[in-house]
């Protein structure tokens, strides 16, 4: 079984804990694009995880988990991370643990590019996670990137990491007057962060290809949503890479393979971290206490969430690119203060309703909400573990969005705990 576990909306809707549950009928679990920019927070037998690198199996006995050739990796981060994960007693090893050899570091410059250009851009910024992303991607392909092979090619490096240093101080300093990039400093950095790997290193397509040919069941993991995607998604506010289910097995290494199902996340509301259009987006008192509920502020950097209702034209769209078999729908207890649920329905445009996500940023920025209120369950979901147990309330709202997004929703989930959930059918 191949099944890709995606978001549906602008991202933190719930994927690393969904992976964390589900990744139990797997054998590998796999991120396939992104960077330490992801924040997923698992809560589980070892306590409240965040994760930013690693795969969400991680903490499962027996899963093993690659870091595909889609992903930027910045090695002092994944050395801190697998530590703080080692310190609640998660084993970490090349045993449950694979970095694919086409994986391209995230240099200490990608971040120092990625702040500078924000700093410069004042209140034009992007709302950037900072963490190097957009550089590094841009590197990539530019083909200026040190991949994790090259790390243990010693004949090689040195002269790659002058030659890169070289062509980078021609930003760095030349464009933005910064003191200029020590390529002793890259090495010992390589050194330093890179060197524990050199058993954690593979090529992912012959593990992944020998893998499923025994009979191994993969789960491939993304980060952030479909709203996020380069080429789909909110663009320019979207982040670099291919956040899309059709990208997983490209960027884990099995571009032979299909999926045979796609597991899409959903939020039962919405929120959106950064700068862009987000046209669901509640201000004021009503914005506010649903923060509250649902504790958005971002696992990875701590800024507070923008949120809003439940949108169905941004969720029909993310559903349909993610080619999604079926829908978790998450954080449904959120909802539990609100006697009327705010409902997204369709978008305003030069006065006309619209049912269609617009591909154009410039009318996605015109457009307005068309709200309706849906009847609130109003009452505690938190302890509902089967359809049975749900309020007629909570019920009637799930099948509406089931109808609005057009797929099945399979799973519920009514609270972060591994077990907070509820199956459909
Ligand atoms: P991801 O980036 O898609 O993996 O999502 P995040 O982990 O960034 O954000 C989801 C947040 O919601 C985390 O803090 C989770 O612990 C929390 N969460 C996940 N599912 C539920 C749920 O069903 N109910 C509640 N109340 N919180 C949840
Ligand atoms: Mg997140």
């Amino acid at each position: 079984m191949l099944t890709a576990v995606v978001g549906i909306n602008w991202g933190d809707e719930g994927k690393g804990r969904m992976v964390d549950l589900l990744s139990a009928d797997y054998d590998i679990v796999c991120r396939y694009q992104g960077g330490n920019n992801a924040g997923h927070t698992v809560i589980n037998d070892y306590g409240k995880i965040v994760l930013n690198l690693l795969p969400s199996g991680i903490s499962r006995e027996g899963t093993v988990n690659v870091m595909g050739n889609g992903m930027v990796i910045d090695l002092e981060h994944l050395v801190h991370e697998i530590q703080s994960l080692r310190d609640k007693g998660i084993h970490i090893g090349p045993d449950n643990l694979k970095i694919s050899d086409k994986a391209v570091i995230c240099l200490p410059w990608h971040k120092m590019q990625d702040i500078m250009e924000e700093e410069r851009l004042k209140d034009k910024k992007f709302g950037s996670t900072r963490r190097g992303i957009g550089p590094v991607y841009a590197d990539k392909y530019m083909k200026k990137a040190i991949r994790m092979g090259d790390l243990f090619a010693p004949d090689k490096l040195p002269e790659k990491v002058a030659d890169l240093t070289e062509w980078k101080n021609l930003t760095v300093a030349g464009g933005y007057g910064h003191e200029p990039i020590d390529v002793d400093e890259i090495m010992a950095w390589l050194e330093k962060y890179g060197k524990p790997f050199a058993d954690y290193v593979c090529d992912t397509t012959v593990y992944l290809t020998d893998a499923v040919k025994a009979g191994k069941s993969v789960m491939f993991e993304a980060q952030l949503g479909a709203l996020r995607d380069i080429d789909f998604g909110i663009y320019p506010y979207t982040s670099a890479s291919t956040t899309l289910a059709a990208y997983a097995p490209i960027g884990s290494g099995v571009p032979q393979l299909k999926l045979d199902e796609s597991i899409g996340i959903m939020k039962a509301y919405s929120s959106c971290v950064g700068e862009g259009p987000f046209t669901c987006e509640l201000f004021g008192a009503e914005g506010d206490s649903l923060r509250e509920a649902g504790g958005e502020y971002g696992a990875a950097t701590g800024r507070p969430r923008r949120v809003g209702g439940f949108d169905v034209v941004a969720s029909r769209y993310g559903a349909l690119v993610q080619g999604c078999t079926y829908i978790a729908l998450t954080k449904l207890d959120v909802l539990s203060y609100l006697k009327q649920i705010p409902v997204c329905v369709a978008y305003e445009l030069d006065g006309k309703r619209i049912d269609c996500f617009p591909s154009d940023i410039d009318e996605l920025e015109a457009a307005k909400p068309v709200y309706e209120y849906l009847p609130g369950f109003n009452c505690d979901i938190s302890n509902c573990r089967s359809v049975e147990d749900l309020p007629k309330e909570a019920l009637d709202y799930i099948r509406y969005i089931e109808k609005a997004v057009n797929c099945p929703i399979k799973y519920v989930s009514v609270g972060a705990e591994r077990e907070a959930y509820i199956k459909m059918f």
